[in-house]
Formats: structure tokens, sequence, C-alpha cells
């Protein structure tokens, strides 16, 4: 007899399949990224269905086929109903899940990226109608994401000469994953202007501050600042192999 798994699991991708059939890319707390085959759940009959939306929390039991897993209950446990009616708050969340599931490898289990997902999930559902505190909670994820994945960046000392940062002319160095001095990014040639304040902000989004982030008042150059730093690092490190 097959045996059976039940777990929680975010609901990250719904692909359809053949008449009435379709495959989930769920995000599960134990059993990390899984693809779940769910039979006839295009029927309206289907009782999967009222448990299988994108962006849903749920509870999921599912079978291990030789080849396929297959869904055989879901129930909602919370839809973060404000997501949805909220327009940048969607955009931010596809954002969000692209990123995750192009990242993560299939299978693995991660607590520390399970409990920063639903989290940030809470969080933004949560979260008055306000773009930069959005913008900012994209980046607490983002970073704290790509740190759980090993690419945590240095922000103390110079990533090259190691010698403690002054907080003056300092540089993003992508190649280098942190921030270099002035010195080394003239021998380098190359980094991004990063400054203070940013590399202050970036310090309490890596130590899982939130509730400080989310109070900063931060100057529109050093959020200009935060977010082009953000873009370079999400396009670079796919491209760094990173598996
Ligand atoms: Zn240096």
């Amino acid at each position: 007899m097959a045996i059976r798994y039940r777990t929680q699991g975010f609901i990250l991708k719904k692909t359809d399949r053949g008449e009435s059939d379709r495959i989930f890319t769920i995000y599960t707390r134990d059993f990390g990224k899984l693809e779940i085959l769910a039979k006839a759940i295009r029927k309206i009959k289907s009782k999967l269905r009222k448990g299988t939306e994108i962006f849903y929390l749920s509870e999921i039991e599912f079978v291990q086929g030789k080849i396929y897993k297959t869904l055989i209950d879901a129930v909602l446990v919370e839809n973060f109903r404000k997501i949805g009616k909220d327009l940048r708050k969607m955009a931010l969340s596809f954002r969000i899940l692209e990123i995750l599931d192009n990242l993560i490898r299939k299978e693995e289990k991660d607590e520390k990226t399970w409990n920063l997902l639903i989290n940030t999930f809470k969080e933004l559902n949560r979260q008055p109608s306000i773009a930069s505190n959005q913008q900012l909670l994209f980046y607490y994820f983002i970073w704290n994401f790509l740190s759980v994945l090993g690419y945590k960046p240095e922000l103390n000392i110079c990533s090259l000469c190691n010698k403690k940062l002054v907080p003056k002319n300092l540089y993003f160095n992508f190649k280098e994953g942190g921030v270099t001095c002035e010195g080394c990014f003239r021998k380098a040639g190359e980094g991004e202007r990063i400054s203070p304040e940013t590399i202050k902000v970036l310090r309490f989004i890596l130590e899982k501050k939130w509730r400080v982030v989310s109070r900063l008042r931060i100057e529109e150059e050093s959020f200009i600042s935060l977010k082009r730093i953000s873009d370079y690092w999400i396009k670079f490190l796919p491209q760094a192999a990173i598996f």
C-alpha cells in the first residue's frame, strides 16, 4: 500500500495537464519543493479545489507513486486574502514566488526558507498599502533568502583587503559578494556605489529585525541605492551558477 504523507504546503505554481488534471508546485514544510499531481481537480466536484490556489497555505496529503506524487487532500489554513485585493502586493508576491521557484532545489527540506516565506506573506498580508514598506519587505525576503542559500554579503570588512570599513566611499562588489573600500574599488575597477545608510538598512535586514526595518525613515537616495543593488544581486547570482 502506498504511504501517505501529510504536511503544510504553500502553493507556488499550477499547470494544467490533460483534460482535467493539474500539476502543482508546492513548497512544503517537511519535504521542500515538490511537484504533485492532482487528478480530476478541474472538475467542479473536486474537493481538492478549495485548498489549492496560488498563495494558499494548506494542509496537504499526498501519496508517492512510481512516477508522480498524487494529491489526495488539501485543506486551506491561510489564504492571505488581502494580497489578492492589492495589485502591488500581488506583483511582489509573484516575484517572490518566481525567485524562490528558480533558485531552490527540489525535495530539500529547509526550515529557515519555510519560516521566511510564511512570515513574509503574513506580513505582506497584514501591511497597509504603502508602496515603500512593501518594497522593503520584498528586499527583506530576498536578502535573507539569498543568505540562507549561502550568499550572505560581507558588510563589516572590505571583501578584498579585509580591513574594517570606514563609512565613507564604499562600493558593493558583486563578484566578491560584499562591500569594498575605495582603494580596492579602484584596483578592482568594478563595484556599485553604496551609501553607509544603505549598508545600515541591509544590516538590519540581515539581522532579521523587520520591526526596526519597517520603521526606518530611509532617504530617497538610499532607497534607490538599495533597489539598484538588490536588483543587480538577484540578476547576478543565477549567472554565478548557484547550482
Ligand atoms: Zn579594501
